[in-house]
């Protein structure tokens, strides 16, 4: 489908069905190596993003949609992830300007952008053990399904493989980043709990532009 204000509503519609589901896991992952709330504050986050875009005006933009779910997370979810997800909608926003659709390679500069977004907010590394393990290989191979001339759809189903990919891979490495970090040698063996919530949540914006 087109990269518009219906998509970006069914998308979070979407996300927050997603991240409802496995709102257990989230906590439980959490709870291994956190404060074990992850899943509450994204199920909490979602829900009202969903109420927040069903109020946008029937003309808005993707653009103001983006913005809207920002506000609501930094609103709404608390944690260190409320901020870090909601500057990366904010930034997702900017290079999507005032257009009435996302075009590919729109869509990758948003994906980088949001990515870029979370690391200057939240100063992680890859290899951090934190959501940005699964942000940037999904940036990584949206680039590259684009520059092979993807869809939209099929860079999203990119960035959301490479995003689960990455996911994994954060379960052997240390934490040097967030609650995660102080139980330091001790935090390896367990998933991050916000990689999984970026690939649940780019795996449903996939499924949505499919
Ligand atoms: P809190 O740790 O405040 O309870 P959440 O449980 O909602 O917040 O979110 C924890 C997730 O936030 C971690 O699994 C990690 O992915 C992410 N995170 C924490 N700190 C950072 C950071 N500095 N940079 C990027 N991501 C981070
Ligand atoms: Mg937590
Ligand atoms: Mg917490």
């Amino acid at each position: 489908m087109t990269l518009d204000t219906n998509w970006v509503k069914e998308w979070i519609v979407a996300a927050a069905a997603s991240i409802g589901e496995h709102k257990q896991e989230l906590n439980t992952l959490d709870r291994e190596i956190g404060d074990g709330d992850h899943g509450e504050n994204m199920d909490r986050g979602l829900k009202a993003s969903v109420a927040a875009l069903e109020k946008l005006p029937d003309d808005a933009t993707p653009n103001a949609a983006l913005r809207s779910v920002a506000m609501t997370l930094i609103s709404t979810v608390g944690g260190a992830s409320g901020p870090l997800y909601g500057t990366a909608f904010l930034k997702a926003a900017e290079p999507v300007g005032d257009a009435e659709a996302i075009d590919e390679t729109t869509l990758v500069a948003a994906l980088r952008a949001g990515r870029d977004g979370i690391v200057s907010r939240g100063k992680a590394e890859p290899g951090d053990k934190t959501m940005v393990d699964a942000w940037t290989p999904a940036v990584d191979a949206a680039a590259a399904a684009q520059e092979s001339g993807a869809s939209a759809a099929g860079i999203l189903a990119a960035a959301a493989e490479a995003a689960e990919k990455g996911s994994d891979a954060t379960i052997p490495l240390v934490a040097r980043k967030g609650r995660a970090s102080y139980l330091g040698e001790r935090s390896a063996g367990h998933r991050d709990p916000g990689a999984q919530s970026t690939a649940l949540l780019l795996r449903a914006a996939a499924g949505v532009a499919g």
